[in-house]
């Protein structure tokens, strides 16, 4: 078994009172071990709606969580609860998403602690300092306070805290938008080291498209919920086909004035997720709609190499 996640037809939907909220919308997607899977979107898209249920942090409306060929959306809580350990998730904002009334060593020894991992506390004091120089924090700092420290070291703590259990899959939301970009790169090598060192799979959301496009073995574009364009990331940026995509990829800014590329600028209005018509959701915006585009959803379908996009003309458009 190559994937150690299969997610199928996933939806989260939300009651609002104007309608249903469609959040996550039939999404599926698979993720081997070892990988990167990007997801990439504009915010609001879903995307970190979907790292969340894929962790089961909020329950899915429907679908299928296969976790090394396990569906976790049929679970009992026990049996989830013996799982857990394994899926971990790394958020955007460390300093949210850390305690600030808890020092660096408690936050660390903390899902250690809940899951009653050591006996004693001398092993536990040891533990936490191992995973401290695992993430390059160093050991002076193990007293400190979140406030007390750099955005980069709190998100250290954030990877620290992460790998405490030893995961095997960890969801990583945005977990370098808030830094700057010397330390955003100082963490996506740690990322990458620890995948290297400890076969870890990644699920990597962000609106970042050179983020994902560094890291990333394979790629999901989301518009509004839904995937519209997947592939393996060189595909993805030697053959982008998704009007959508091609409009992201334009606005990557290129140091090269040889290959600098025409920015579309996309007009018109986003579409609402509450109550959505069975209509391209993208439609509104897009450059080549056409009547078909309002009146029935495009479908993700395979145009060769694993390549999935979901757009009625998208032969026609990219001359296929
Ligand atoms: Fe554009 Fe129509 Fe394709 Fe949607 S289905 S992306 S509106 S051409």
């Amino acid at each position: 078994m190559s994937e150690i996640l299969k997610v199928r037809n996933l939806k989260k939907y939300y009651p609002v009172s104007s309608g249903t909220l469609h959040a996550v919308d039939d999404v599926s997607f698979d993720l081997n071990y070892g990988e990167t899977l990007g997801i990439v979107g504009e915010s609001g898209c879903g995307k970190s709606t979907l790292g969340k249920t894929v962790l089961r942090l909020i329950n899915p409306t429907s679908g299928e969580i296969n976790f090394e060929g396990k569906d976790i959306t049929v679970i009992d809580n026990r049996e989830f609860t013996a799982l857990r350990p394994q899926m971990q998730m790394i958020f955007q904002d460390p300093m949210s998403s850390l305690n600030p009334r808890m020092s660096v060593s408690q936050q660390i020894a903390e899902p250690l602690r809940i899951y009653k991992v050591f006996k004693n506390s001398a092993d536990l004091e040891k533990r936490v300092l191992e995973l401290m120089d695992t993430v390059g924090l160093a050991r002076r700092y193990v007293e400190t306070y979140p406030h007390e420290l750099d955005g980069g070291r709190r998100q250290r703590i954030g990877v620290a805290r992460a790998l405490a259990l030893n995961p095997k899959l960890i969801v990583c939301d945005e977990p370098v938008s808030a830094l700057d970009v010397l330390i955003q790169a100082q963490i996506l090598n740690l990322l990458q080291d620890l995948q290297k060192e400890r076969g870890l799979s990644y699920m990597f959301i962000t609106h970042n498209l050179s983020v994902v496009k560094h890291i990333s073995n394979k790629i999901c574009v989301m518009y509004l919920g839904q995937v519209i364009e997947q592939c393996e990331t060189k595909e993805l940026f030697n053959k982008t086909l998704h009007p959508y995509t091609q409009a992201l990829l334009s606005a990557i800014p290129v140091p090269s004035l040889k290959n600098r590329r025409e920015r579309i600028i996309l007009k018109g209005e986003l579409t609402s997720p509450i109550n959505p018509k069975d209509n391209c959701r993208f439609a509104p915006r897009c450059l080549y709609a056409r009547e078909e585009c309002f009146s029935s959803c495009p479908k993700l379908q395979d145009i060769g190499g694993n390549h999935q996009v979901a757009c009625h003309f998208v032969k026609e458009i990219n001359k296929l």
